[in-house]
């Protein structure tokens, strides 16, 4: 697999708003997520704790699903959720709030980003730390594993370009598929009458910091290959989310107080290195620094 990232972030960033066939694909899982987020990265428990220790459990968020009669579920605030043995069915990724980003030569706009997208180079904040994830470090292979169209595909068909040099998949392991996901990429809430008003708030894209941290708890946990929860160690891992105070959930904030509508032209937004550089995010080198290398 070879990609010509530059430029792109089409795997990191919501573009249906700039795109003339909105695509669904990259909304995985077992049913309708409930909610909008485009590309979210589902993270394995190890992950999960990681981000947790390091302060940054406040870019967490979950995805829940909308089931039909056939798949096995729950009703909870009127909505059948995804649930294995009754437990509602998570992933844990990562928040994906509105900046000004210019991705394919496009002009500025407010569009929904990862967290860790540097709104000016479009590069990844995290990529050479431990904190990189997996599904982000496989991606697209997974798709080219399924034989499933890709982001990058489609960023060609929309906006010209190569993209994809070379589709052939990398083998990895780490792409957690089948049972043995569950507890380590695909969590079980306990309690399905904890989430009372929680699955509303959800699909009103209106959760609270305290709905996340729970979520997180449970998937930093859980025991990989089984439903159960560590009690302890989620609930030291819900305290650690609520104290969390990073530089990436402080932009959040600040993000969400400047954007414009999703999709119109940013004409004069924050500066982006004043919003996350400033409070202590990871710089990027710049694409000039990636071709001389
Ligand atoms: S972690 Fe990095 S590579 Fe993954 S979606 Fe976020 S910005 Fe993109
Ligand atoms: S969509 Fe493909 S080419 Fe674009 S940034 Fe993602 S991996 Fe790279």
């Amino acid at each position: 697999m070879k990609l010509n990232c530059e430029n792109c972030a089409g795997c990191c960033l919501d573009w249906r708003p700039i795109a003339d066939s909105p695509s669904d694909h990259e909304r995985r899982g077992p049913g309708e997520p409930l909610d909008d987020a485009y590309n979210l990265v589902p993270l394995t428990r190890d992950e999960v704790a990681r981000f947790v220790e390091r302060g940054l459990g406040d870019v967490l968020t979950p995805r829940l699903w909308r089931v039909d009669e056939e798949t096995p579920g729950v009703v909870v605030d009127g909505v059948r959720i995804a649930a294995i043995d009754g437990r509602p069915a998570f992933f844990v990724g990562l928040r994906k709030p509105p900046k000004p980003v210019a991705p394919f030569g496009t002009e500025r706009r407010w569009l929904d980003a990862c967290v860790f997208l540097d709104p000016e180079t479009l590069q990844c904040r995290i990529h050479d730390s431990d904190l990189f994830p997996d599904e982000c470090s496989a991606y697209p292979s997974h798709n080219l594993d399924l034989g499933v169209e890709t982001e990058c595909e489609r960023v060609e068909a929309e906006f010209g370009g190569d993209r994809l040099l070379d589709d052939r998949p990398e083998a990895d392991e780490r792409l957690l598929l089948g049972p043995q996901a569950i507890g380590a990429k695909v969590f079980g809430y306990p309690d399905p009458d904890d989430l009372r008003g929680v699955v509303d708030r959800l699909q009103r894209g209106a959760l609270t910091d305290t709905d996340r941290a729970a979520f997180v708890g449970v998937a930093a946990g859980s025991r990989p290959g089984s439903l159960s929860v560590d009690d302890d160690r989620a609930a030291v891992a819900v305290a650690d989310v609520l104290d969390a105070d990073s530089w990436a959930g402080r932009a959040i904030r600040d993000w969400e107080d400047a954007a414009g509508g999703v999709g119109e032209r940013a004409r004069d937004p924050p500066d982006g290195d004043d919003v996350e550089v400033a409070r202590g995010a990871p710089e990027t080198p710049g694409w000039d620094a990636i071709d001389d290398a």
